[in-house]
């Protein structure tokens, strides 16, 4: 069969041998990102990085001309395990080591690619008086979410979690970037839906889902949030949008709390998410954010309060847009719990969702114990009344326009964690 004929291709021998090459190379960009950030920004997208750049090539993954002599290294490679002559992105791979596991190949425009130093935001950084030494490094979206793929991957990696999208390598093909990802098995929540079996009524797709899938789903949020809190990460648009799902059982410990489930959920859209690695925090640059303080330089004053020893948080309406321009150009401010609650409030946007938690003794304990109690009141008006909407909005800047009133509790992922050990 054809994909035999992977050895045609000098340095990579075979379809394991490719894998085995992406996976090494990914290895390297991390090692890169932590031990040496100059040299990371001196060769990606360059003829020596890690992944392979071709602004010439001829076939362009089989839109241009498929026989050319002129194809790139990449477009050969994929050649061999993907039919060129159709047009959809996911491909099933037919041997070696991952022989049947489905994967997608992702195009993206390029508009410029790039990696430096941003100094400017250090200096900022200083004047605010946090961390002096934090250096920041700025990138376009696809560079930047190439990174935190292969940092996450390996952070996931080595402590067994499974909660993003194995990522095999990026590249870039004529004036197109290129991903490979796994595919998740289910895909959105929209898929879920389309389930019966993870339904309290099989027949009605509406109905609650199941208490043991969503305990699951926020069961496993919360691990992949706490973990990610220690690269003090940032999604950049937390929503329902921003999370996927995989039919694939799971069953292992984490910080001595036994997950299982029957999905696995996986955290992805990571174009404008940011992360600290040995002091330097990786970013996207976006231009709307960067126009936005530029008109509006204002320090936003977050309100704070201590309850319970515990600091609680209240961003307010005003502060919204300078809080998610700061947050999108890098600065390492309102981190995992931020997240945490527009993840769970916009699950919760979606009524089987709601529902399923509300019925549920132990789910609606952690819900409630998220919020002040006349905010509690409150919050879940706002979300009944988007269920009540002909579509129902759960993207993120709905979710944050609706928890933006309210006091946020700072320790919410480890309260959460500390809550699910217990039972
Ligand atoms: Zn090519």
């Amino acid at each position: 069969m054809m994909h035999h004929s992977l050895d045609c291709c000098d340095s990579n021998r075979g379809a394991d041998k490719l894998f085995n090459n992406y996976q090494k190379n990914n290895e390297l960009v991390y090692n890169l990102m932590i031990n040496n950030p100059d040299k990371l920004i001196e060769i990606l997208w360059t003829q020596e990085s890690p992944f392979c750049i071709d602004t010439n090539c001829r076939c362009l993954m089989g839109e241009g001309d498929r026989r050319s002599s002129f194809s790139c290294s990449q477009c050969k490679n994929i050649s061999k395990l993907k039919d060129f002559r159709k047009s959809e992105l996911i491909f099933k791979i037919q041997c070696g080591i991952n022989n049947g596991k489905t994967m997608i190949i992702l195009p993206c425009d390029i508009l410029k690619l790039f990696i430096c130093y941003d100094l400017n935001k250090s200096i900022t950084f200083h004047n605010l008086k946090m961390n002096q030494d934090m250096k920041f490094i700025c990138s376009d979206p696809f560079t930047n979410r190439t990174l935190m793929m292969c940092a996450i991957n390996k952070i996931f990696k080595d402590k067994k979690l499974p909660h993003i999208l194995n990522f095999y390598t990026a590249f870039i093909c004529g004036d197109k970037g290129y991903t490979i990802l796994e595919n998740p098995s289910i895909g959105s929540l929209d898929n879920l839906h389309k389930i019966s079996e993870y339904h309290t009524k099989p027949e009605n797709m509406c109905s609650p889902f199941l208490t043991k899938i969503t305990k699951t789903i926020i069961t496993q949020l919360v691990v992949t949030l706490n973990e990610l809190s220690y690269i003090n990460f940032s999604h950049g648009s937390p929503s329902i949008e921003s999370l996927a799902f995989g039919s694939e059982h799971i069953s292992y410990k984490y910080e001595g709390i036994n997950i299982f489930g029957d999905i696995t959920l996986k955290i992805v859209n990571l174009w404008k998410s940011s992360a600290t690695f040995s002091n330097i925090r990786y970013f996207a640059d976006d231009i709307k954010s960067e126009l936005h303080l530029e008109c509006n330089m204002l320090i936003p004053n977050i309100e704070t309060v201590n309850i319970n020893n515990c600091t609680y948080y209240k961003i307010g309406h005003n502060n919204i847009n300078t809080l998610i321009a700061m947050k999108n150009l890098g600065m390492p401010i309102l981190l995992a719990s931020f997240d945490l609650y527009c993840f769970l409030v916009s699950l919760m946007c979606d009524q089987s969702f709601y529902m399923s938690v509300m019925k549920d003794n132990e789910l609606h304990i952690l819900w409630n114990s998220l919020w002040l109690n006349d905010d509690l009141i409150c919050i879940e008006k706002l979300i009944c009344d988007n269920h009540f909407l002909d579509i129902q909005i759960n993207n993120f800047q709905t979710t944050m326009n609706m928890i933006s009133n309210f006091w946020l509790n700072s320790d919410a992922i480890k309260h959460l964690l500390l809550l699910i050990k217990k039972k």
